[in-house]
């Protein structure tokens, strides 16, 4: 994982190179996933900005603080709020996004009226409450608290929370370069969003993946094929490195972990639709897979077993 450096309300900070800072979020403070910190020589970059302004404050005190330099560069991974809800402590930076992270921002997050969030997140937050009491399983049980505690940090934030939306556009691939090193930003598509950009720091092989990778969770699938297709490539960088976007700093053996969720996932809805399965009965089947039993996501494995059967079935 690297060395601790430091600690803080919201997260830990860990040296994985030199100038290179994984900030990991710590469970139900408002982080909610993790970030990184670069130091480009003259300036310093920012992935990912975590999902409450107060928690994005704080990452931005400490990657100032850590490399003496100004923030100049914030990358958006992807569009959830886990990952851009800090934004507003990087007004002044260039905020870099693809042109579909910054439209999916723009069109989820838009706050027309604050009364009526603040009511749909009370309310989503009371439904959970409830899914907690009913949860059968413990992990799932465990997971639907752990949402609960990041929400309602994001509901305590959310009279400050600013939407701040990208500024800088790029598609597939754009170099960053200081003057001590370059950063890669790569967009090869979208799997777990319909667009989810990676950022890959050559000389060290160290890679910040956003929530294309992730440890041990079920997270949300939006296309089971590309995000293969994501990975298969990914997988012939020659990374050693990993900083997935929920649990720990990892080499090469997470993405193939992951890899493997995806075919499994994949072949068990395709050979449910060569059966001519229903869909119920195929979950029902495929409830518990023993390899998945410890993940954890507030709608087990579940969601995305539904996920792909459905996707294959189109
Ligand atoms: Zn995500």
């Amino acid at each position: 994982m690297g060395s601790l450096l430091r600690e803080t309300d919201y997260f830990n900070l860990y040296a994985i190179g030199d100038g290179i800072y994984a900030a990991m979020a710590k469970p139900g403070q408002g982080a909610w996933s993790n970030a990184g910190i670069v130091n480009l020589g003259d300036s310093v970059l920012v992935f990912d900005s975590f999902g409450t302004p107060t928690a994005g404050k704080e990452l931005r005190r400490q990657a100032e603080d850590i490399t003496g330099k100004n923030v100049q560069y914030l990358v958006n991974s992807h569009y959830h709020g886990d990952h851009v809800f800090g934004n507003q402590a990087f007004k002044d930076a260039a905020i870099i996004a693809t042109s579909e992270t910054l439209r999916l921002c723009a069109e989820k997050h838009k706050m027309d009226d604050f009364n009526s969030e603040v009511k749909e997140m009370r309310q989503y937050l009371s439904d959970i409450k409830g899914k907690i009491a009913s949860a059968k399983d413990d992990i799932i049980k465990q997971s639907l608290m752990n949402q609960y505690e990041e929400m309602a940090k994001v509901l305590d934030d959310l009279p400050e929370l600013e939407i701040v939306l990208p500024s800088l556009i790029f598609e597939e691939k754009l170099i960053i370069r200081g003057s001590q090193r370059q950063v890669e930003l790569l967009c090869f598509g979208g799997g777990h969003t319909p667009s989810d950009t990676f950022m890959y720091i050559p000389d060290e092989k160290i890679a910040f993946m956003g929530d294309l990778l992730t440890e041990k969770l079920h997270l949300p699938i939006v296309d089971p094929e590309q995000f293969q297709v994501i990975l298969q490539r990914v997988n012939q960088m020659m990374i050693e490195t990993f900083v997935p976007g929920h649990g720990r700093v990892s080499d090469l053996s997470l993405v193939k972990t992951l890899q493997g969720y995806l075919v499994f996932l994949t072949e068990k809805a395709k050979e449910a639709h060569e059966r001519e399965e229903e869909a119920e009965d195929f979950f029902v089947r495929l409830e518990n897979p023993k390899d998945y039993a410890d993940w954890k996501g507030v709608n087990g494995i579940r969601a995305n077993l539904i996920k792909a059967y459905q996707f294959y079935g189109k």
